[in-house]
């Protein structure tokens, strides 16, 4: 289990104008949080344990040192002022039972269950390029000003990580198992630096 927490260092990822937060900051703080609900159950490495910058083709091959791992890596969004909402990305055939899982729990958590914005088939760096079940994963959007207060709740994060930890549970229990129909194989090449935004 190897939980990524996004951006670090110089990048510092969003910063939510309302709250002053950092992506980088908080994304930190949701792996110590979801690695200790998950507790003695999975051997669980973090991605980064500090605040420093890793690129994201290094963040790829540590994660295909650990050949039956999983990786989640942790987000949170900016957009448009009035959109709210987790959201949960992947790309592999392998990992669709388990992104239908943490978006469901995510959203399970979140007090404003219409908004959620759903789970998206995207290729990037950290969904196409593993060779693991691997899902990217935006908490909320730092951008909306009542969502990034929630955010910024150490409570929230704390409802928000163990929801995460127990779709992870579930998933490592039962498998793809009732998470409807797997999407097909898709082969594009490998996500690169110069492709679409990530
Ligand atoms: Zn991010």
């Amino acid at each position: 289990m190897i939980v990524d927490a996004g951006h670090g260092g110089r990048d510092a990822g969003a910063t939510s104008r309302h709250t002053g937060q950092k992506e980088k900051d908080l994304t930190l703080d949701m792996v110590k949080r979801i690695k200790s609900e998950l507790g003695g159950s999975f051997r669980t490495v973090l991605m980064r344990g500090n605040d420093t910058f890793v690129d994201l083709d290094d963040r790829v091959i540590g994660a295909n040192r650990f050949g039956d791992a999983i990786l989640i890596s942790m987000h949170f969004n900016s957009g448009p002022s009035n959109v709210r909402g987790p959201e949960t990305y992947y790309w592999r055939v392998d990992s669709h039972g388990l992104a239908t899982r943490l978006q469901h729990a995510m959203t399970a958590a979140s007090p404003v269950e219409s908004s959620n914005r759903g789970l998206v088939r995207r290729r990037l760096r950290l969904t196409r390029n593993p060779e693991i079940p691997c899902v990217l994963l935006e908490g909320g959007y730092l951008s909306h000003p009542e969502e990034s207060r929630l955010i910024a709740n150490s409570g929230y994060r704390q409802k928000l990580a163990s929801a995460i930890a127990s779709a992870i549970r579930t998933q490592a229990a039962i498998g793809d198992a009732g998470t409807g129909p797997l999407p097909s194989p898709l082969t594009e090449p490998p996500s690169r630096a110069s492709d679409a935004r990530e």
